[in-house]
C-alpha cells in the first residue's frame, strides 16, 4: 500500500480540503508555497506515464477538481500552478499519481 493509499484509507492523517468518490485533495506536508495541495485519484495509478486511455474521465475529473480546489483556496485571481512529477527526472517521490496545486506567491519559471 502506498503512502497516499494509506491517506485515502485514513490510516495516516492528512489535512483534507476536498473529497468525493473519485478524488481526494489534501495539504502537502512539506509546502513549497503558501498554498500547496495535492489532488489524487482514489484509484491507484502510479504515475501519468502509466495512465490508460480508459482513465480519461478520471483524469479529466482530477483536473477539474484541481480547478475547483484552487478556486476554493482563493487562487483564481492571482493564479496558481498545477504540477505532475513523473519518474526520477521529474522528481516523483510517491508512486501514486498526484497533481500539485501551488499558489499564494509568484512562482519561478523554469523550475530548477
Ligand atoms: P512528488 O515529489 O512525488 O511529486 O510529491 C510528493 C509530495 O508528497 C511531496 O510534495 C511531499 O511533501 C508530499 N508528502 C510526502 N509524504 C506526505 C505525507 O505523509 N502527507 C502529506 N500530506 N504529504 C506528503
Amino acid at each position: 500500500m502506498t503512502l497516499f493509499e494509506k491517506i485515502i484509507a485514513r490510516e495516516i492523517p492528512a489535512d483534507i480540503v476536498y473529497e468525493d468518490d473519485r478524488v481526494l485533495a489534501f495539504k502537502d506536508i512539506n509546502p513549497q508555497a503558501p498554498v500547496h495541495v495535492l489532488v489524487i485519484p482514489k484509484q491507484s495509478i502510479p504515475r501519468i506515464a502509466e495512465a490508460a486511455d480508459h482513465d480519461q474521465d478520471l483524469l479529466g475529473h482530477l483536473l477539474l477538481k484541481a480547478r475547483d480546489v484552487a478556486g476554493k483556496l482563493d487562487l483564481k485571481e492571482n493564479g496558481f500552478r498545477l504540477v505532475i512529477n513523473n519518474g526520477p527526472d521529474g522528481g516523483e517521490s510517491v508512486p501514486h499519481l498526484h497533481c500539485h496545486i501551488l499558489g499564494g506567491r509568484a512562482l519561478n519559471w523554469p523550475p530548477g
